[in-house]
């Protein structure tokens, strides 16, 4: 039987629901900003300790969220011994590096590039193509050659010492199988908030290590890799990318927030959707990383061992452990 003090609970809870949800629809942007934790960043793994670094220099000096995620995940594929992002990366099973980014701003203007070969900052090319041209996707040697048209250099095509040692190593076998929380498969995913209570976010990586040429993950498609509204908050995935996309999973945790959920259960709701959807997800790692309008931030993964790194005035960029669906 509910008590009365559930009860009270219960009703101060749906009427906490029912003004956010309110809130949502009434409120303007500038009413929201004093209830606001900002700026705030977070982003996937461990190297997201050091990209938060170059999107907080961004973030601290009063930049917007846009610059703070772009000069951020830089930071991965600037490091070429990073075997997830960049050039540095691992390379599908013919040899090649191909990137994947993505990066969309508070306006709701957006980019992806896939395929992606030679070019150092893939976030970068998606930051020109948002801004340079009508499209929101380019692929392959017409989005190097947009990056080369547009003052980018050409990288040479070698691979990494270590990459090319685990390639090597790869090829006595060559069996392909994604392996959980190694990192074969470890995208940067980035979302903040700026000191004017904006939203930007941005991913990028090499993909599946080993994957067949061509393969294009969810990290460059927008509302699968990361989304944002900047009405309500943000979202990035990281992990095997195919699960990802079948369930749109960054928009999804976006919605999950605009019906009135806290970024925790956001992430959490959309884990769920995607174990019902993917029969194989006891062999995948999928996380999400979630920030809402006011600053609150969330994060869930299917399988133990993924974290995230969060830099705000309060918490001065510490690496936390996100909560699992499996244990
Ligand atoms: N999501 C990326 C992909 O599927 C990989 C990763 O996040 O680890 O390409």
């Amino acid at each position: 039987m509910t008590t009365r003090r559930k009860f009270l609970k219960l009703s101060a809870l749906s009427a906490s629901l029912f003004a956010f949800n309110k809130t949502k629809a009434t409120e303007t942007i500038s009413n929201l900003n004093s209830k606001q934790i900002k700026p705030v960043v977070l982003s996937t793994w461990k190297h997201g300790v050091q990209a938060n670094e170059g999107a907080w220099k961004v973030l601290s000096a009063g930049g917007s969220a846009l610059d703070a995620v772009e000069k951020g995940v830089m930071v991965t594929e600037d490091d070429f011994t990073n075997l997830s992002v960049g050039l540095g990366g691992l390379p599908d099973r013919d040899g090649f590096v191909t990137l994947d980014a993505s990066i969309m701003d508070e306006k709701g203007r957006c980019a992806g590039v896939a395929f992606l070969q030679r070019i150092k900052h893939p976030v970068c090319v998606a930051r020109m193509i948002m801004e340079k041209t009508q499209h929101v996707l380019m692929v392959g040697s017409g989005a190097q050659k947009f990056a080369l048209d547009n003052g980018f250099k050409l990288e040479p095509k070698t691979l990494s010492p270590e990459a090319e040692k685990q390639y090597k190593e790869w090829l006595k076998k060559s069996e392909y199988k994604p392996m959980i929380n190694i990192e074969n498969h470890d995208t940067i995913g980035m979302i903040a908030i700026d000191a004017n209570g904006n939203l930007s976010g941005s991913c990028t990586t090499s993909g599946l290590a080993y994957k067949m040429h061509g393969r294009v993950g969810d990290s460059p498609i927008i509302g699968a890799g990361m989304y944002v509204d900047n009405e309500v908050g943000a979202a990035c995935a990281t992990g095997v990318g195919e699960t990802v996309l079948r369930i749109c999973g960054s928009y999804l945790v976006v919605e999950f927030m605009r019906q009135g959920l806290s970024p925790n259960e956001a992430c959490k709701k959309a884990v769920e959707r995607l174990v019902a959807k993917n029969p194989n997800y006891k062999d995948v790692q999928v996380g999400f990383l979630a920030l809402n309008k006011r600053g609150e931030h969330g994060a869930f993964a299917l399988q133990k061992g993924f974290n995230y790194a969060l830099y705000s005035n309060e918490i001065n960029n510490k690496l936390f452990d996100s909560k699992s669906f499996l244990s």
